[in-house]
């Protein structure tokens, strides 16, 4: 049994949609390279669509009715977006969620020192990399250093055409030899991943005169000082902008496809709902997947709870039994991305049931590893329904799970929504190189999610 190849399917027509949503979403992760960067990007969206944000009709009171827009942004690194459905909340709302969070290298909290006339910076990784893949490639730094006021500094270098970029060195081949006997998972280690800065000393300083010149620099340009780097949160990402993959342009390679494309495709699904849906649709773009969805902002956080008792509160129908209710009814994809098939790596998979590039939006009834350990299978009459409403709305889907059985696995942020007895699925698009610091999607599978998931939210 083999699945269809999504851009077999395709007229003109859709061609022409399917390249300016891929326009878009190269924009989007171009411009959301961290949590907080989508967030930005998400609310800024959401406003123009007319959301308003939960804590302004909490303060105003406001009465919530079907078709109103609310969104929760929690912390600045995760949002959740609701549109009212004409139900009742406690027959339960479609949900579609998706993690913004990708991979990547944090500076620590006392990064710098210097050392061979170089300003480096000490990194500690987040969530699962291949740490020889991050050294020799330009890297940029975004995040945010909040001061002792409280204000907050926004930090973006490397990204525009005449920005610096920063970076690790490797060894050179000539003096390898001992390096090349290590295995790959040794060679680099969590400690050799520092970042070099810089490289200028500052004449007249006395001691580390080039991480002097350095601290001017941040002084200069942003105003803090090396203690304002206890409370920053930067993140060291790939340089440079998603691009094109392949001679005939069907496919993105770009920085944190894992999760931003399944993020993009719900945030556009939601955005593109015009009137009042039955159920009320919820989109999620949650933080800290990559690290066990951990913290106030990961998804075990019970922000999602608490923010849909305050939506049944401005409707005047709150109760702990109707918040129940409302979360054991619902209907959920988990939306993330699949592993990819790699004819270089065949041997890691089992085709048949491996996710294709170019194969439309991929539903995992289970992740896991080893016995489905830890996965979150999804009932068979909840993935039949999804087979109705994807045929019924012509979407390319197949069937896929995470690699050859023992051979490794992980999992996504279904189990946890699960633990509210809802119905979930893991949904989401092919991914070639995932957690690399470029990974590899095709456009079509980016265009099947985003009617995959309108579809889902619109089903009655
Ligand atoms: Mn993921
Ligand atoms: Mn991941």
């Amino acid at each position: 049994m083999e699945r269809p190849n999504a851009w077999k399917t395709y007229n003109k027509t859709e061609m022409k949609k399917l390249e300016a949503a891929a326009k878009e979403y190269k924009a989007f992760i171009d411009a959301g390279k961290t949590e907080r960067e989508c967030v930005t990007y998400a609310a800024e969206m959401l406003e123009k669509a007319g959301y308003i944000p939960l804590e302004q009709a909490i303060a105003g009171k406001k009465k919530l009715k079907a078709g109103d827009k609310v969104y929760l942004n929690k912390m600045g690194k995760a949002v959740l977006i609701f549109l009212i459905g004409k139900k009742p909340m406690a027959e339960g709302m479609n949900i579609v969620g998706a993690h913004i969070d990708s991979p990547r290298l944090d500076l620590k909290q006392n990064p710098l020192y210097e050392d061979g006339d170089f300003a480096l910076a000490d990194t500690h990784y987040y969530g699962g990399i291949k740490k020889y893949q991050w050294v020799a490639r330009e890297l940029a730094l975004h995040g945010v250093a909040v001061k002792k006021d409280g204000t907050a500094v926004q930090i973006c270098i490397g990204e525009k055409e005449d920005d610096p970029v920063v970076g690790i060195s490797d060894l050179l081949i000539h003096l390898s030899q001992e390096q090349m006997q290590k295995k790959l998972g040794e060679a680099i280690t969590g400690e050799d991943l520092d970042i070099i800065l810089g490289g200028r000393p500052l004449k007249d300083a006395e001691k580390e005169p080039v991480k002097a010149q350095l601290l001017q620099i941040l002084k200069d340009s942003y105003g803090i000082e090396e203690e304002d780097l206890i409370s920053a949160e930067i993140e060291a990402v790939p340089a440079g902008k998603a691009r094109d993959f392949g001679l005939d342009r069907s496919m993105i390679i770009g920085y944190g496809h894992d999760d931003r494309v399944c993020a993009f495709a719900e945030l556009k699904a939601m955005l593109s709902l015009t009137g009042t849906p039955e159920y009320t649709c919820c989109g999620m773009l949650v933080d800290k997947e990559e690290i066990g969805s951990v913290g106030a902002t990961g998804m075990q956080s019970n922000y999602l709870e608490n923010a849909v008792a305050e939506i049944l509160d401005l409707q005047g129908v709150y109760s702990e039994l109707n918040l129940r209710r409302t979360l054991r009814n619902s209907r959920m994809l988990s939306c993330d991305v699949s592993a990819g098939f790699d004819p270089l790596y065949a041997s890691a998979f089992e085709k048949k049931n491996a996710a294709w590039l170019g194969r439309g939006v991929c539903f995992n009834k289970f992740t896991g590893s080893r016995g489905k350990g830890g996965s979150n299978d999804a009932n068979a009459e909840f993935m039949a329904k999804l087979r109705r409403i994807m045929d019924d709305n012509k979407v390319c889907w197949q069937t896929a799970e995470l690699g050859r059985v023992d051979l490794g696995g992980g999992g996504t942020i279904a189990y946890i929504c699960a633990l509210y007895g809802m119905e979930v699925i893991d949904s989401g698009v092919a991914v070639l190189s995932m957690h690399a610091p470029m990974e590899i999607i095709s456009k079509a599978d980016l265009y099947e999610s985003i009617k995959a998931y309108k579809a889902f939210m619109l089903d009655a």
